[in-house]
């Protein structure tokens, strides 16, 4: 795909959507890191669920790290993995406590450090907490970057890797929450929905008219 595709692909993102952010909810860069961490392989609708008591009985490392691992697994028993997620949670707040002051660092290397914490978490740490140009892949990401041309590569390094360096800076800092809820609600896995997209005539996935007749599935 050529530059002038891809600013056009945000240009128009942008347009339908001038200030997008996290569907998780959050108060502090605490929240949201631990936000982040229960949202492995979850939805963020069922970690909100969870979280809005969570947060307003525990809203501090402090406060949640009292509750300890079993109150804290009730709190999150219906989030997928609750059990591990718990004991992450309880062991990266004693480390905010011990060694930054009870607050989320700001750098790559100690946010990984935390137990639960991947590249990805801390991509969007410190993007949406922090305001850095990160761009964190996730599945919709990874799907759309690949599908439509945008930044093709086998695994979500190497798509960011891509996505760094050629969508253009105006557009860095919110490049991927525009791909997420592009992927999440219109190029959705399964059954893009091509019909109502606003890339259409820009995407170069060759399925495309395909999944724009009434029914794609043979
Ligand atoms: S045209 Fe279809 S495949 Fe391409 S980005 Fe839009 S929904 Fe996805």
């Amino acid at each position: 795909m050529n530059a002038a595709k891809r600013a056009e692909i945000f240009a128009r993102l942008k347009a339908a959507n001038p200030a997008p952010t996290t569907e998780l909810a959050y108060t502090s860069p605490f929240q949201l890191l631990i936000a982040v961490i229960l949202s492995a392989q979850a939805t963020d609708v069922s970690v909100n669920k969870a979280t809005k008591k969570l947060f307003a009985d525990a809203p501090t490392p402090a406060a949640v790290a009292a509750l300890g691992e079993e109150r804290l697994a009730d709190y999150i028993r219906t989030i997928g993995l609750y059990r591990t997620k718990a004991k992450n949670v309880i062991a990266t707040c004693n480390i905010l406590l011990a060694q930054h002051g009870g607050e989320v660092p700001r750098t790559r290397e100690a946010l990984e450090a935390l137990p639960g914490v991947g590249r990805k978490t801390a991509n969007v740490v410190l993007n949406t907490a922090f305001g850095e140009p990160t761009i964190a892949v996730d599945t919709h990401i990874f799907r759309v970057a690949n599908r439509t041309g945008l930044a093709p590569g086998k695994t979500p390094l190497a798509v960011e890797l891509k996505l760094l360096k050629s969508v253009p800076e105006a557009y860095r800092h919110d490049a991927h929450h525009w791909l997420i809820l592009h992927g999440r609600y219109v190029c959705t896995a399964r059954r893009p929905q091509c019909e109502r997209c606003l890339i259409v005539d820009l995407c170069e996935f060759k399925g495309k008219a395909l999944a724009q007749s009434p029914d794609p599935t043979p």
